[in-house]
C-alpha cells in the first residue's frame, strides 16, 4: 500500500512598511526613482555614519503585533546580522534576534469548507531591507541600486502550523488584509512590498517528528506560492520514496519554468554572528504609548463585514468583494455617506469599477477617482440626467486621470 504523507509548512513573511522615510535615515522610501537617488551616508553604509530609528516603524510593528494577538516586548533592541553581500553596504543588516518586538501571536483562518483554524505566530521583528542587484548579462557586470537599502521591514514568522497550500493562502490573505487595514503597508506581492518564504517538509502520516525542511524564496504571487508548494511536496516525496535524503537548503522558485533549484545550504543563526547593535539605544514602549497604539487600531475586515450587513443591509457577496480591499471599502463608505444609496454604490464598485480594474490590470489601490465624483455621477444617473453607459465612460476617464 502506498504510504500517506503529511505536509508541514511554516512561513516567513516580509512586509515593507508604509513609512515615508527609511528606518534609520531621512531618505525617501518611494518605489522606483532613478537608481541611487534615495540614498545618503547612512543607508549606503559609509564609515562614521550613525542610524537614528524612525518612530513610525515601531508604531506600525506594534500595531501589526496587536492585530495578530501577539505579546509586545516593551523593552526591545536591535542586533546586527553579519554577512557580506554587495547589496548590503554595511556588511551587516540591522535586525532583531534576541528580543523581537512581538511574540506568541496567532491568526485565525477560515477555509473554503468552513473549517476554522488558528495559525500561531512565533514572532514579528523589525529590520532593514537590502539594496537591489541588477545583473547585466550583456555587459557581463552587476550594478547595485541602494534606493531600497534601509527601507523598513517587519518579518512575521509563523509556527509550522499549516498543512496545505490552501491554508497557506488563507493565512497570507488574512495577514495581507490585516496589515492593509492598518495602513502599515500596501502589501503588493508583485512590487515586493510583501514577500513570503516557504519552509516545507513532509512526513509520514501519524509521525510526530518533523522531516527535513527546505526554504523556498522568490515567491511573488499567491498562485506562484501554490504551484511552488505542490512542486516541492512532490519533489520531497520522490526523494524519500527513492531512498534519498531531503537536504536542508534554501531553494529558489522559477515560476516561468515551474521548478525550483538549490541556492545554498541553509544557514543557522550562529553563522551570522549576531550581536547587539552598539549604535542604537534600546527601545522602550511605555504603557501609555502602547495604549495609544491600541486605541488607534482601525475597524478590521470582520467587524466591517458585520457592520455592512447590519447598517446597509448589503448581501454577503457584495460585502466580501468590497471589503477585500481597504481602499474599496473606503470609497464605498465615503460615497455612500454623500449619496446615501449603499446598494447603488456597491453595484457600481462591484460591476464597472472592478471590470475596469481587471481590464487595465490595476489594483484597487490605483483608483484615483474621488468618492465625491463617484457620488455625483451616481446621482446624475439616478436623476435621469445621464445613463449608465455615460457613467461607465466617465469612470474609465476618472480611473486614468
Ligand atoms: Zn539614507
Amino acid at each position: 500500500m502506498a504510504k500517506e504523507y503529511e505536509v508541514v509548512i511554516g512561513l516567513e513573511v516580509h512586509v515593507e512598511l508604509a513609512t515615508k522615510t527609511k528606518i534609520f535615515c531621512g531618505c525617501s522610501t518611494a518605489f522606483g526613482g532613478a537608481p541611487n537617488t534615495h540614498t545618503c551616508p547612512v543607508c549606503t553604509g559609509m564609515p562614521g555614519s550613525l542610524p537614528v530609528l524612525n518612530k513610525k516603524v515601531v508604531e506600525y510593528a506594534t500595531a501589526v503585533g496587536l492585530a495578530t494577538n501577539c505579546t509586545i516586548t516593551q523593552n526591545c533592541k536591535f542586533d546586527r546580522k553579519n554577512y557580506f553581500y554587495p547589496d548590503n553596504p554595511q556588511n551587516y543588516q540591522i535586525s532583531q534576534l534576541y528580543l523581537p518586538i512581538c511574540r506568541d501571536g496567532h491568526v485565525d483562518i477560515t477555509l473554503a469548507d468552513g473549517t476554522e483554524k488558528s495559525i500561531r505566530i512565533h514572532e514579528i521583528h523589525m529590520e532593514e531591507d537590502a539594496g537591489k542587484l541588477v545583473h547585466d548579462d550583456w555587459e557581463d557586470c552587476s550594478l547595485v541600486d541602494y534606493n531600497r537599502s534601509g527601507v523598513p521591514l517587519i518579518e512575521i514568522v509563523s509556527e509550522p502550523d499549516m498543512r496545505s497550500a490552501e491554508e497557506v493562502i488563507a493565512y497570507l490573505d488574512k495577514l495581507r488584509m490585516t496589515v492593509q487595514y492598518l495602513g502599515a503597508s500596501d502589501c503588493k506581492l508583485q512590487e515586493g512590498s510583501m514577500r513570503a518564504d516557504v519552509n516545507l517538509s513532509v512526513r509520514e502520516k501519524g509521525a510526530t517528528e518533523f522531516g527535513t525542511r527546505t526554504e523556498t524564496k522568490n515567491l511573488n504571487s499567491f498562485s506562484a506560492i501554490s504551484r511552488c508548494i505542490e512542486n516541492e511536496v512532490a519533489r520531497q516525496i520522490d526523494l524519500i520514496e527513492s531512498g534519498e535524503k531531503v537536504i536542508q537548503e534554501t531553494r529558489r522558485w522559477d515560476d516561468d519554468k515551474e521548478y525550483s533549484y538549490a541556492m545554498r545550504s541553509k544557514e543557522d543563526a550562529q553563522d551570522y554572528r549576531y550581536f547587539p547593535d552598539p549604535d542604537l539605544v534600546p527601545i522602550h514602549i511605555s504603557d501609555e504609548w502602547l495604549e495609544e497604539i491600541r486605541s488607534n487600531q482601525p475597524e478590521f475586515r470582520e467587524e466591517k463585514c458585520a457592520r455592512y450587513k447590519e447598517e446597509f443591509g448589503l448581501p454577503e457577496y457584495d460585502i466580501n468583494i468590497i471589503t477585500d480591499s481597504k481602499k474599496l471599502a473606503d470609497i464605498f463608505e465615503q460615497t455612500t455617506a454623500i449619496c446615501g444609496n449603499p446598494k447603488k454604490v456597491s453595484n457600481w464598485i462591484m460591476g464597472e469599477t472592478m471590470r475596469l480594474l481587471k481590464e487595465k490590470s490595476m489594483d484597487a489601490t490605483d483608483i484615483k477617482f474621488s468618492p465625491e465624483n463617484l457620488a455625483k455621477l451616481i446621482n446624475l444617473v439616478e436623476g435621469g440626467s445621464i445613463n449608465g453607459a455615460v457613467l461607465f465612460i466617465w469612470l474609465r476617464l476618472l480611473l486614468l486621470i
